[in-house]
C-alpha cells in the first residue's frame, strides 16, 4: 500500500527549479523509487511552454514528485488532472472552499490562478519512466511579483480559516496523491473524472480554445477518461488533448 512506500526527501534552501533538481537524477529514481524535492525558493521556477513560475522565499510551496512508471507514458494520460483534483481535494481537506479547476491543470481560488503544475516525463517513454510532478501552490504570498501576468491569489489572500502551515499541506497532498496513484495506475484517469468534473469551474459554459493558429469554440462538456477537454461544437462533439493549448472563457 502507498502509505507503506519509501520516499527519499531532498530539503533545500534554495533551487533554480525543483523539477529540474528531480530531472538531474532520473537514473536512481528509476532504480529506487519515489523521490520529493522541496525548496524554499526557486531561482528559475518553470511554468508550462517556458513561462516563469514566480517563488519568492518562504512565502509558497515549490514540489515536485518524481515517480517511476514502468507502464511507460502511455499510461501516464490524465496524471496532470489527477494531480491538480489531488491538489484541490487535499485543500479542501484543509479548510479552503472556493478552489475550481481549469483544463488542463491550473487551478484557481475565487477564479484567481493559486497553483501551477507541470508534469514532465523523463526516460524511455515505451517502457521505464519517471513522471515528474511539480506543484507551485500561493500559501503567504501577497505582494506581486514580476513573473505573474494574470490575475492571481495565495491561501493567505483568500481570508479564510484554512491550513497555512505549509509542511503539514505538503504531507497531506502527498498522501492523498499516492493513495490515488494506486488506482490510477490500475485504472487510469477514469474513475476520476465526476470528481475533477464537480470542480470544473467551466463546466457546462462557453469557452474558446486556442492552439497554435486554430481556434475552436464551443461549450465545455467536461472531460473524457484520457483526461481531454470534452468540447460541443456547432459541428459535434470534439475531444481536445492538452500541451499547446489554452483556454479562455468566451
Ligand atoms: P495559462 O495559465 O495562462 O493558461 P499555463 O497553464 O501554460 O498558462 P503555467 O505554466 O501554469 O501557465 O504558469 C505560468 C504562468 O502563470 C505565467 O505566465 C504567469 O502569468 C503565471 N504565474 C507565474 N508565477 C505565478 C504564481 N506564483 N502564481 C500565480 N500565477 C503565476
Amino acid at each position: 500500500p502507498a502509505a507503506d512506500a519509501t520516499i527519499r526527501w531532498q530539503l533545500l534552501d534554495s533551487v533554480d527549479s525543483t523539477n529540474i533538481e528531480l530531472m538531474r537524477s532520473v537514473g536512481a529514481v528509476a532504480e529506487s523509487g519515489i523521490k520529493v524535492c522541496l525548496a524554499e525558493q526557486q531561482s528559475a521556477g518553470k511554468g508550462r511552454r517556458g513561462r516563469q513560475w514566480a517563488s519568492p522565499y518562504a512565502q509558497n510551496i515549490y514540489l515536485s514528485i518524481a515517480l517511476p512508471f514502468s507502464e511507460g507514458a502511455q499510461k501516464l494520460e490524465g496524471l496532470s488532472l489527477l494531480v491538480g483534483l489531488v491538489l484541490v481535494e487535499t485543500l479542501e481537506g484543509g479548510g479552503f472552499s472556493g478552489c475550481t479547476l481549469k483544463w488542463p491543470n491550473d487551478v484557481l481560488l475565487d477564479g484567481r490562478k493559486l497553483a501551477g503544475i507541470l508534469v514532465e516525463i523523463a526516460g524511455d517513454l515505451t517502457s521505464e519512466c519517471v513522471a515528474i510532478v511539480g506543484i507551485g501552490v500561493n500559501v503567504l504570498m501577497e505582494r506581486p511579483e514580476d513573473a505573474i501576468e494574470q490575475p492571481w491569489t495565495s491561501l493567505l489572500l483568500s481570508r479564510q480559516a484554512g491550513v497555512l502551515d505549509r509542511n503539514l499541506l505538503v504531507a497531506r497532498f502527498i498522501q492523498r496523491l499516492l493513495d490515488s496513484l494506486e488506482v490510477f495506475r490500475q485504472e487510469g484517469f477514469s474513475p476520476f473524472v465526476p470528481a475533477w468534473q464537480r470542480r470544473h469551474g467551466w463546466q457546462g459554459l462557453q469557452v474558446v480554445v486556442e492552439a497554435g493558429t486554430t481556434r475552436q469554440q464551443g461549450r465545455a462538456l467536461g472531460v473524457d477518461a484520457r483526461g481531454a477537454l470534452r468540447l460541443e461544437t456547432d459541428s459535434g462533439e470534439v475531444s481536445l488533448h492538452g500541451g499547446e493549448v489554452s483556454l479562455r472563457l468566451e
